[in-house]
C-alpha cells in the first residue's frame, strides 16, 4: 500500500506538473499573439501614373505655299528674268506681233500680251486717260546696243539698274511694255508718276494682267532701279493675286 501512495503522490505531481505545463504553454502563446506583429498592411497599388497632359503647343503656322506657276520656262508667261535668271542670247518669243495702240515706232509683244495691253489702252481712253507704249519687245541685240549706249553716256551704275541687260530683261521675253503719256512727256522719266496716267495704270493695270514690276523702294529686291513706267504681263489670274497680296513678283514667287 505504501509503494501505491508512493506511486500515486508522483502521477500526481505528474499530473500537476502537466497541467502546469500546458497552462504555461497557453500563457506564453497568448502572449506570443498579443505580440504578434500587426500583419503588413497590404500595400495598397500604387495608381498608375498617368502623365500630364502636355500642353497643346499650336503649330507654327504653315508658310504660305509657293504658287506652282512656271517660272522657268522660256515660253512661260510667268517666266522669271533677271541677271541672275537670264535667258539664252538666241530666244526670240515664237508669237510676237505687233501692238496695235498709240506708238511712236512699231513694237511687238507676245499675242496674249498685246492682246491685254489693246485691252488696257482701249480701257483707259474710256476713262479719258490717253497712253502710249513706249517699248515693248527688244531682242537680244537691241538690248546688248542699249547697255553699251547707257554705259558710255550714263555711266556703269546707271546701265547697272535698269533693264537693259542683254539676257537679263523681260523685254527680251516679250512680256514688257514701258508705258507714258501719249504725247511723249516725262517718258521713261520720274515726272511721268505726277500725270493721272501713272495713277490709273497702278490702279487698273492688274485687271489686264499686268503689274508694275520695279515699284518704288524695291530696287534691293528687284536689282533694278524704281521704273514707275515698266510694266510686265503675268496673265490676269496672276496678276490679280500679286496685285492683292501688295508683293512684288521676286516676294510674291519667293524668289531667292
Ligand atoms: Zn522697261
Amino acid at each position: 500500500m505504501d509503494a501505491f501512495r508512493e506511486y500515486k503522490g508522483k502521477i500526481i505531481t505528474i499530473i500537476v506538473l502537466i497541467i502546469a505545463i500546458v497552462i504555461g504553454l497557453i500563457i506564453l502563446n497568448l502572449k506570443s499573439c498579443a505580440g504578434r506583429k500587426k500583419p503588413e498592411p497590404t500595400p495598397t497599388p500604387t495608381p498608375e501614373v498617368t502623365a500630364e497632359p502636355l500642353p497643346t503647343v499650336e503649330p507654327e503656322p504653315t508658310p504660305e505655299p509657293t504658287p506652282e506657276v512656271d517660272l522657268t520656262s522660256d515660253e512661260s508667261i510667268t517666266r522669271y528674268i533677271s541677271q541672275k535668271y537670264p535667258i539664252s542670247e538666241s530666244y526670240v518669243p515664237s508669237d510676237l506681233r505687233t501692238v496695235n495702240v498709240h506708238v511712236s515706232k512699231p513694237q511687238q509683244l507676245r499675242s496674249e500680251a498685246a492682246d491685254k495691253l489693246e485691252e488696257m489702252f482701249k480701257a483707259a481712253i474710256d476713262d479719258r486717260i490717253y497712253l502710249k507704249l513706249a517699248s515693248g519687245y527688244r531682242s537680244y541685240r537691241e538690248q546688248a546696243d542699249l547697255h553699251s549706249y547707257y554705259t558710255q553716256t550714263r555711266g556703269a551704275y546707271y546701265a547697272s539698274i535698269v533693264d537693259d541687260h542683254p539676257g537679263a530683261s523681260e523685254h527680251q521675253l516679250g512680256l514688257a511694255a514701258d508705258i507714258g503719256c501719249w504725247n511723249g512727256a516725262c517718258e521713261l522719266s520720274y515726272c511721268f508718276t505726277n500725270y493721272p496716267d501713272y495713277t490709273w495704270l497702278k490702279e487698273n493695270s492688274w485687271k489686264y494682267g499686268w503689274i508694275e514690276r520695279y515699284p518704288e523702294g524695291t530696287q534691293s529686291l528687284t536689282g533694278m532701279a524704281y521704273s514707275p513706267w515698266h510694266y510686265r504681263y503675268v496673265g490676269i489670274d496672276e496678276a490679280a493675286k500679286i496685285h492683292e497680296s501688295g508683293k512684288i513678283m521676286e516676294q510674291y514667287y519667293n524668289i531667292q
